[in-house]
């Protein structure tokens, strides 16, 4: 095999409860994931040179060491040197349909397509739990990224226990192109603004971050009970995104006042919003009502899907 084509989906989180610090720095979080149909395309190709290249015609998006799909190539190469000098480099090109810096995952989606892309490619036979541990070095949202589907994700995101998948729900994503929000910002304006409300107390941080477990969500996607699912959904960062940027607030107002909205949320560090709804036709009939409330050609308006699939391979030669 010398080539692949992956398909990568984006994610969205149904809720996102951040619970204490850690002693690595980050956030102890409760989140649960939900992968969407939404997805970029990854080509991994071997190339006969000892080089990784990436390519992606996105404005947004770096094609240097920084690009999340570069380090997820270079990591392989670091971890199977031997494999890496037998099949030689890898030339990848990215593309992109996800929004970028969306709280959608998309460098993380493309990280764990590589790392799939490449397992293959290079015979390896990683277990998806070693391939989870490879993407944990690279992001909190890798692991996740690798089989997709619907889980709770505790710890800073990277331990994942499976939930029953729910690919009957429609999405309305909702995001201005030339908004961007730091991850690294929301979370640290969190810290400064409610850090003082932390749970400090190693054992109390372990038994709440695993409430979610039983906690009225998780309730709902196991009775796969959609309008208790958008009722319960839950972000503690639109706490410092929504008084900071109007233009979500405003977004969230829109979706929540339109008929036929299941419930709406921001995704992760935001600006995304988006929206469930039981069918597609009532998914595009709100996203049509939202470019009439919202007559701005930087909002750009996504229908999708949720889907219990994380990476895939499109086809391989
Ligand atoms: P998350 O939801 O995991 O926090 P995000 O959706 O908010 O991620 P990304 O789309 O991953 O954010 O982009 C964050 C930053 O990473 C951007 O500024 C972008 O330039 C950089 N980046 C690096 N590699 C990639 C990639 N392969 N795709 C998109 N962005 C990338």
């Amino acid at each position: 095999m010398r080539s692949l084509t992956l398909i990568a989906p984006a994610k969205i989180n149904l809720y996102l409860e951040i619970i204490g610090d850690r002693p690595d720095g980050y956030h102890e979080l409760s989140m649960i994931l939900q992968s969407i149909e939404l997805a970029d395309q990854i080509d991994v190709r071997s190339a006969d040179t000892q080089a990784i290249r990436v390519h992606c015609d996105h404005p947004q998006v770096p094609t240097d060491k920084s690009n999340l799909a570069y380090r997820a190539a270079d990591l392989m190469a670091m971890q199977f040197p031997d494999t890496f000098a037998k099949y030689g480099g890898v030339e990848i090109t990215v593309k992109k349909q996800i929004p970028v810096a969306a709280g959608l995952a998309g460098g993380s989606t493309n990280a764990a397509a590589v790392l799939v892309g490449i397992d293959l490619l290079w015979n390896l036979g990683l277990t998806q739990s070693e391939l989870e541990e490879l993407g944990a070095t690279l992001g909190s949202d890798v692991p996740f990224c690798v089989a997709g589907g619907t889980a709770i994700a505790t710890g800073r995101g990277e331990q994942l226990s499976p939930l029953p998948s729910l690919d009957n729900l429609y999405v309305v994503l909702a995001k201005y192109r030339s908004l961007e929000v730091s991850t690294a910002w929301a979370y640290k304006t969190y810290r400064q603004q409610f850090g003082n409300s932390y749970i400090r107390d190693t054992n109390s941080l372990a038994a709440r971050a695993s409430a979610v477990h039983s906690g009225g969500i998780v309730k709902a996607i196991f009775d796969q009970n959609a309008g208790e699912i958008a009722q319960k959904l839950h972000n503690d960062l639109e706490r410092v995104v929504l008084p900071t940027y109007p233009q979500v607030l405003q977004l969230r107002e829109v979706f929540a006042n339109q008929e036929g909205v299941l419930g709406t949320m921001m995704s992760g560090s935001g600006p995304t919003v988006f929206a469930l709804f039981e069918s597609e036709q009532q998914a595009q009939t709100v996203k049509l009502r939202v470019r009439e409330a919202i007559p701005d050609e930087d909002l750009e308006l996504f229908v999708t899907r949720t889907t219990s699939h994380g990476i895939q391979i499109a086809s391989s030669l």
